[in-house]
């Protein structure tokens, strides 16, 4: 409603190709209407489509060039969103029964020339009011650019259906485009409807008539449909991607699920939910674009939000607990050091692996939180293995690559050690690349920073993503662990080959070396013949319990 705001008159849209007769009905309508005039269909449709009003009324005439009237309204009639304007016909007196066939065609009313203003004025503004009445009704039902169900109307009326159809197998079909507001960010709102106006209409080339669809988020749709194979849906996704590429924002991503045979006595916004949680599945799997709900992604979504409900008091409650486990020098033929592993017990969940809760802390932004907590129980048990004389090794704490957008790591880590007064060499960083990746200069700039600051670095995982040895050029890495990978695979000779390649590297570059993972004696004696200096893994201990750890540093 750009224009109505900025100025109360409503627009109207002048169509002639006749300057007189255009001068004669903005003089009619311009003291109480602000008039656009257009002297073609074409050119009308342009300024339809640029957007830039907001139009309450189309006065058209019929004979022009370039694009008549018939054509005129043959062509805004495929556009959902400037159906609703109510079109008046400018006819001459003796209208021919063409002219009076374009009511049937979208019209809703004629003039007949030579204008009568009174007869305009009221014509015009009993069919705008008119009109409005209807479209508040009509707005409230149908989405208003792509003219399918709005989100309630959607659920009622897919409601009503499962109801009215109970011997019919129904699914929910679902797609989801990505970053919307990024794209609304980017691109102009007539593009924007452009992608949305399409997905519909591809939509409905894809699914028979008896399908309901629904505009259920912004950059969501929804379709009931009676029931299909996974195949079919396969060859309906692929359609629809077909379809996408020819639209104007061919760089939109857009997801499927499908929720077969779905239980009728669920509420259809939940079975949507469900649907669009097969899709969060997917989100990050490369070159997944489609997904079939089953009843699993919903104990794992459900799973999810639980995790993400709890974590924060999970924090304030000190369920959070730190295992050590023990890194073994070969060279003393005991503890080296150790890597602080954190564990969850929840009270209703049970034990919940850190693989699955700090992907999630991660997407959140948690995960700093917990690590500054770790790391401040780490020094705080440092502390006290110092005081009480028993014997010390260096611990190191896990940096997620999320921590990265903290503006001040670095420091941070630094306020920890010294809160507990923690010589910098006791306490060790674990990074990863995919920190690197995400935004070199910061990660390169913070790992230097720890560095400077007198703690050891610890490249974790390597081997495992897409390593470079860009980082080990770039940045004073000073312990590098092997991934648990090439303990796995040390029996492949194409693996020994690459490790007695990295070994030489790390070498050159003074690093030691730890390998990750070490279940049996043959793989140990295998680095130990390498030159790896330490092995953390269950051959020599599964992570303990501090006191468990305190027993096992004495013992050793
Ligand atoms: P990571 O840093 O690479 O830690 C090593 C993982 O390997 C640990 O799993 C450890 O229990 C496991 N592991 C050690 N030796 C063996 C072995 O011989 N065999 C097998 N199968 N596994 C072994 P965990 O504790 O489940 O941790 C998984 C990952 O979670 C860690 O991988 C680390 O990336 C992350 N993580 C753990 N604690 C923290 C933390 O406090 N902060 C952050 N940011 N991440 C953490
Ligand atoms: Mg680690
Ligand atoms: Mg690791």
């Amino acid at each position: 409603m750009k224009e109505m705001t900025n100025n109360k008159k409503r627009n109207i849209l002048v169509v002639e190709d006749d300057l007189i007769n255009r001068e004669i009905l903005s003089a009619i309508l311009s003291d109480n209407y602000n008039v656009i005039q257009a002297e073609n269909g074409l050119v009308g449709l342009e300024i339809l489509e640029s957007g830039e009003y907001d139009f309450s009324l189309i006065l058209l005439d019929i004979q022009m060039p370039v694009m008549n009237g018939y054509e005129f309204l043959e062509a805004i009639g495929q556009i959902p969103s400037f159906k609703s304007i109510p079109i008046i016909i400018a006819t001459s007196s003796n209208a021919t029964a063409e002219e009076i066939q374009c009511l049937e065609n979208g019209a809703s009313d004629f003039v007949v020339k030579p204008y009568n203003p009174d007869v305009i004025l009221r014509r015009v503004g009993s069919m705008i009011r008119l009109s409005e009445a209807s479209s508040v009704i009509d707005r409230v039902e149908h989405d208003a650019v792509t003219g399918i169900y709005s989100r309630e109307f959607f659920f009622l009326n897919a409601e009503n259906a499962l109801l009215e159809n109970t011997h019919t197998e129904y699914d929910i079909f679902c797609c989801n485009i990505m970053s919307f507001k990024m794209l609304q960010n980017r691109h102009s709102k007539v593009k924007i409807e452009k992608l949305l106006i399409g997905i519909t209409k591809a939509l409905k080339e894809n699914f028979n008539s008896d399908s309901i669809y629904g505009k259920t988020t912004s950059h969501t749709f929804s379709v009931l449909t009676p029931h299909k194979s996974r195949e079919n849906y396969e060859s309906i996704v692929e359609n629809l991607r077909n379809a996408l590429k020819s639209l104007p924002i061919s760089d939109a991503v857009v997801y499927f699920a499908s929720y077969p045979s779905v239980d009728s006595s669920v509420p259809v916004m939940t079975l949507c939910t469900r649907a669009l949680a097969a899709i969060e599945d997917i989100k990050y799997q490369f070159g997944k674009q489609f997904a079939e709900y089953n009843s699993e992604f919903n104990d794992k979504y459900i799973r999810r939000h639980a995790i993400l409900g709890f974590m924060e008091s999970a924090l304030k409650e000190k369920q959070f607990e730190i295992f050590y486990q023990p890194k073994y020098s070969l060279a003393k033929g005991k503890a080296g050091g150790a890597e602080a592993l954190v564990r969850w017990t929840h009270p209703e969940l049970g034990f919940i692996s850190p693989a699955e809760f700090i992907p999630l802390f991660e997407s959140c932004g948690f995960i700093t939180e917990l690590d500054f907590y770790i790391a401040d129980k780490v020094c705080s048990d440092l502390r006290e293995w110092l005081d009480s004389g028993k014997p010390v090794v260096p611990v190191s704490c896990n940096l997620s690559r999320a921590d990265f957008s903290h503006p001040h790591l670095a420091e941070v880590i630094e306020q920890i050690a010294d809160k507990y007064s923690i010589p910098h060499n006791l306490l060790h960083i674990e990074v990863t690349e995919s920190a690197y990746t995400d935004n070199m200069q910061v990660f390169l700039d913070t790992v230097q920073k720890l560095h400077n600051s007198g703690f050891c670095i610890e490249l974790d995982d390597f081997g495992a993503g897409y390593s470079s040895l860009t980082v080990l050029s770039e940045l004073d890495i000073d312990v590098l662990k092997l991934d648990m990978y090439f303990a796995r695979n040390m029996e492949l000779s194409k693996q020994r080959l690459i490790l007695k390649h990295i070994f030489s590297i790390a070498q050159g570059l003074n690093m030691e070396v730890v390998a990750e993972g070490v279940e049996t004696k043959e793989q140990s004696d295998a680095f130990r013949e390498m030159g790896c200096t330490y092995i953390q893994g269950y051959y020599y201990s599964k992570p303990l319990t501090k006191a468990q750890f305190e027993e096992y540093v004495k013992e050793v």
